[in-house]
């Protein structure tokens, strides 16, 4: 641990200093422009991020017009990052800051954690680089770095493990440097200790890392296998009207994806053809009797926790008039009109195959 240590302080801050990577959110530091990276950068590479930062930051620069935008329009800058309810727990914590604590971002880490939607980790991200607050980070970079430079052969996903890193990464720390060194960390795991090939002969902390030592670096850290994640299949409907509108809903909020639009459909349950199953779910979403027309397009996507494919058809209203019963409101749109609302990714891909259709339709 000594030599660990003093390697960090004398060999990977002076390492960060001259090799750290420009990001906008490296320039200006708020901890309004830090909250909001880190939770972009939570699950996402840093060059997806870079885009929705800058472009979160010119429609929401300050906490202030954040906390007063709508749930909606939040979501729309969020479209595509995935996790959404990081971006509804960000929209509420922005409102709680503002109603609370005067629109100044608390400044302690007992504070910080009682913000909706931040945990120990972000609470440590944004106490050591928004305020020097000596808390050490640990996230998938800092895991593998410490899991190789001390050899450490326990599944690094247990919670015991977690505990034991975390106090790995404490007993690190440089004191009155945490930001720093949670960057630096983080930056030497992104860029140099590379899951699957790490580059020790660059590495300025190599002469004290047992990984490297025992010749073997990618055998940590130790993972249990993964459990195999459910797989479902989904139908949903491209509702059209007289008009040329398209029938969309909107997820309700307590639901995962919840306040996205979607393409209205839902589970094909044993049995059930994938018409058979669109038709049942519209009428239990919306209280709609319909039949399905032509296939449109077949989005396959992997989520956290299972995977889905999601087979979509056109379709006529044949009685009824929509309600929101299993959704939280409805509208009908013109295509032109679709982006105008947020999205998930799938139903995103869905809207893709239906411009194009369009643009052959017109050629
Ligand atoms: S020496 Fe190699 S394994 Fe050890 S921390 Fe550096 S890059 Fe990672």
């Amino acid at each position: 641990m000594k030599h660990a240590k003093r390697a960090i302080r004398t060999k990977l801050l002076p390492w960060f200093a001259t090799n750290r990577r420009a990001m906008p959110w490296r320039s200006n530091r708020t901890p309004y422009r830090v909250w909001i990276s880190e939770l972009m950068l939570q699950q996402t590479r840093v060059d997806q991020v870079i885009p929705y930062f800058n472009r979160f930051m010119k429609r929401f620069p300050s906490l202030k017009s954040l906390a007063a935008a709508s749930q909606e329009d939040v979501l729309k800058q969020w479209e595509g990052l995935g996790y959404y309810s990081r971006a509804r727990n960000l929209h509420k914590a922005a409102q709680i800051i503002t109603d609370e604590h005067r629109g100044r971002f608390p400044k302690t880490a007992e504070e910080i954690i009682k913000l909706p939607g931040i945990g120990s980790y972000t609470t440590a991200a944004i106490g050591s680089l928004a305020f020097n607050l000596d808390l050490a980070v640990l996230d998938g970079n800092v895991i593998r770095v410490l899991s190789r430079l001390f050899a450490y052969t326990k599944d690094t996903r247990s919670t015991t493990a977690k505990k034991e890193l975390q106090q790995l990464a404490d007993d690190l720390l440089v004191k009155g440097e945490a930001g720093n060194f949670n960057e630096a960390m983080m930056e030497l795991g992104a860029t140099i200790c590379l899951p699957k090939n790490p580059q020790c002969g660059s590495c300025p902390i190599s002469h004290v890392c047992l990984g490297h030592e025992s010749g073997r670096p990618t055998d940590y850290p130790i993972k249990a296998p993964k459990k195999k994640v459910p797989h479902i299949v989904v139908g949903a409907a491209v509702v059209t009207n007289r008009k040329g509108e398209v029938l969309i809903a909107q997820r309700r909020d307590e639901d995962m994806l919840g306040g996205l639009w979607e393409f209205p459909g839902g589970k094909r349950e044993t049995g059930e053809t994938i018409q058979q199953c669109i038709v049942r779910e519209l009428k239990e979403e919306l209280g709609i009797n319909i039949e399905t027309g032509d296939f449109l397009i077949t989005v396959k996507h992997a989520y956290s926790h299972f995977t889905m494919e999601m087979h979509t058809y056109f379709a006529k209203i044949k009685s009824g008039r929509p309600r929101p019963i299993e959704c939280q409101n409805f509208q009908w749109l013109d295509t032109s009109d679709l982006r105008k609302v947020p999205y998930s990714k799938a139903d995103l891909y869905v809207i893709d195959a239906l411009e194009r259709q369009i643009i052959q339709q017109n050629d």
